[in-house]
């Protein structure tokens, strides 16, 4: 009935997690994960949590910045193109649309004959609460 409980465990962790970073929109170490979910979920081991965050890496569902002292945080991310917009005050990430960026690869060839391949842009400022 319940098939491979290692692969059900797995497939509902996965959820859990996308569950909390689609509601809370701010990075999250997989300590503050763990910490999070423990209170629901507590078979829940931070090992798993680890090995999802990597899969939900590789997949695109999430992105990873460097928190210091060789942590990692994540933030949930939709399939499309963009970049994240960060409120110093509370760490709410609002996702940005990215089309100024075609004029600016248009003024970087222009003016400085720079050729532009890819791009990291982040936004730090005040979100809609914290203004
Ligand atoms: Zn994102
Ligand atoms: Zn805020
Ligand atoms: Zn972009």
């Amino acid at each position: 009935m319940r098939g491979s409980v290692r692969a059900v465990y797995t497939t509902s962790t996965r959820r859990h997690i996308l569950d909390l970073l689609k509601s809370e929109r701010r990075y999250l170490t997989a300590n503050a994960i763990y910490k999070l979910l423990k209170a629901d979920h507590p078979k829940i081991a931070l090992s798993t949590i680890y090995r999802t965050l990597d899969l939900l890496l590789e997949t695109g569902a999430v992105s990873s910045r460097p928190e210091g002292a060789g942590e990692m945080s994540y933030v949930f991310c939709t399939e499309e193109h963009h970049h994240h917009a960060i409120c110093t005050t509370c760490g709410h990430v609002d996702e940005v649309d990215c089309g100024a960026m075609d004029q600016f690869r248009a003024t970087l060839l222009a003016q400085q004959a720079f050729a532009l391949d890819d791009h990291s842009v982040e936004f730090y400022g005040r979100c809609a609460r914290c203004r």
